[in-house]
């Protein structure tokens, strides 16, 4: 296990509490983590960064603050995960984010990337990807630490260093 992974959410209770309530409910080959690593990787893209607490049901819409009503995602999920009054909708979405992925840890969003750039990866010189990522202020190595690229960004860097070969 790497230090990254060792890296935990602060004062996680309400963490510890919703690991504790799903991963007897939930089957954790439909998620992004082991539930071993729940309390230390998104749930949903499986990277190690700080967790959020993400309300399955908002609170805008009688969500309640208990275990129950709670999935530890990271920022970046956490800003596209849906606000549903359907609180089985948030499994449906974290299992269909598994669709087309390789299961492998941090390369859930460079997979997104290269999905959305419609880039035949064997035409891409890594040289070349990694220079443009550069410029763009992270470098793809950083990518398996707490580092956010947009995956629009990659993208980008994807069709870009496709074009150069
Ligand atoms: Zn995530």
């Amino acid at each position: 296990m790497s230090d990254e992974v060792k890296r935990r959410t602060k004062n996680a209770k309400w963490l510890d509490e919703a690991v504790e309530y799903w991963s007897s409910r939930i089957y954790e080959g439909d998620l992004g983590c082991d539930w071993s690593e729940g309390d230390k990787v998104c749930w949903n893209c499986g990277y190690c960064r700080s967790l959020q607490r993400c309300h399955i049901v908002p609170k805008s819409l009688g969500g309640e603050a208990s275990a129950s009503n709670t999935v530890a995602l990271c920022a970046q999920c956490h800003d596209i995960a849906p606000d549903v009054s359907d609180p089985s909708e948030i499994w449906s979405w974290i299992k269909s984010n598994r669709i087309g992925k390789s299961g492998l840890y941090n390369t859930y969003w460079y997979e997104e990337a290269i999905a959305e750039s419609g880039v035949d990866l064997s035409k891409v010189s890594a040289d070349r990807l990694n220079a443009l990522v550069s410029e763009c202020g992270v470098h793809v190595g950083q990518l398996t630490g707490r580092a956010r690229l947009k995956v629009s960004t990659l993208a980008w860097a994807l069709r870009k260093a496709a074009a150069n070969v």
